[in-house]
């Protein structure tokens, strides 16, 4: 584990702040987008590497700030090609984040939080409860280090906010850095349309994703108040499921846009006929796709992964209804890597049987 530093980390200011501090230091304004470039897209590691910076401002630099990026994350590489990256904080905390091939994709989950404080009762981050959140460079460095550590052939494709925590509980963070990602001119120059927000149902903040241009995913999970309840009672808390659905229809969808909704298939509870039935009426007149996600078991969970059948019903209840479902693939499921099962590290005790 890195030492603990009482040096600001760089890559946790945004473009203003960074401009802010140039200034304190009587440097041209130039130096903020050239040490925001040194970050973002030189991905180095050093004050020292910014060779390109006059050598007494990198000393002073050094100083009193350091770069802000981890060190030596563990890499738990599953067999079908899926990567479990576990990151140790400053404050000995440990997040994860999971590289995920699919196809021509390449998927990078990110973590918002040190835990969650949702209890969705299907997941293993819930079980933590919420450390605490992370900061810009802490979530920034999941993305940055993941990029060094792809193969010369790899490309990430696409970046999802699914990991450990809900990225609306952590929105300040959430949209630092997503300017950071993409920014052309010093960040990373992401396009918006690859970047994905998923949101257990924070109904009141969904309208401040919207002006983030970037996609929205609701977990959804069940279709009664009582089961929405049962299953994710603390998000049930924040916004019931009338709410969010209401929510959801006057989301600002650009054109190219449709929301997409997650739903996680439990054996016996929330998979049966019925329960397709009653999703097909909830989501009509929202332009949606719905993303079915069979169950990825942990142990200690009192629920069941469902047979293939049944998802396979499940899912075309939906097409015949006229309304796009796809049934994710379970990816990285023998390193506790797949939706759902994030944080087994940190909970540990939860695994003893
Ligand atoms: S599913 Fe998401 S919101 Fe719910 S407990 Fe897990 S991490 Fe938190």
């Amino acid at each position: 584990m890195s030492p603990p530093t009482t040096q600001a980390p760089l890559l946790a200011f945004t473009e203003s702040q960074m401009v802010k501090f140039v200034r304190a230091q009587r440097w041209p304004d130039y130096r903020a987008t050239q040490i925001m470039r040194w970050l973002y897209q030189r991905r180095v590691r050093t004050i020292t590497d910014m060779t390109d910076l006059p050598l007494h401002t990198r000393v002073l630099l050094a100083q009193s700030t350091s770069v802000g990026r981890s060190h030596n994350p563990t890499v738990i590489s599953s067999q079908d090609g899926t990567r479990k990256l576990l990151f140790n904080l400053d404050d000995g905390m440990t997040i994860e984040s999971v590289l995920i091939p699919d196809d021509e994709r390449l998927t990078l989950c990110v973590s918002t939080q040190v835990g969650c404080q949702l209890d969705c009762s299907f997941c293993l981050t819930g079980r933590m409860g919420l450390k605490r959140n992370l900061k810009l460079h802490e979530i920034i460095d999941q993305v940055l280090t993941a990029q060094d550590l792809l193969k010369a052939d790899e490309r990430m494709t696409n970046l999802v906010f699914m990991g450990m925590g809900e990225p609306l509980a952590n929105l300040d963070m959430l949209k630092a850095a997503v300017v950071g990602l993409t920014n052309k001119p010093w960040g990373l120059g992401w396009s918006r349309r690859r970047i994905t927000v998923s949101t257990a149902g924070l109904a009141s903040r969904l309208r401040e994703v919207a002006g983030l241009g970037v996609n929205l995913a609701v977990s959804l999970n069940a279709t009664t108040e009582e089961q929405r309840r049962e299953l994710m009672p603390a998000a049930s808390e924040l916004a019931t499921l009338k709410t969010l659905l209401a929510a959801c229809r006057r989301y600002p969808l650009a054109s190219h846009q449709r929301l997409t909704f997650e739903y996680v298939l439990l054996a016996g509870v929330n998979d049966q006929p019925s329960h397709a039935r009653r999703l097909v009426q909830l989501l009509k007149g929202i332009r949606c796709m719905v993303n079915l996600i069979p169950f990825n078991e942990f142990p200690g969970s009192r629920f069941r992964r469902p047979s293939e059948q049944s998802v396979l019903q499940f899912q075309s209840i939906l097409r015949d209804a006229g309304l796009d479902a796809f049934v994710r693939k379970s990816r990285g499921r023998d390193v506790l890597g797949a939706c759902g099962q994030l944080g087994n590290l940190i909970a540990g005790p939860l695994l003893q049987p």
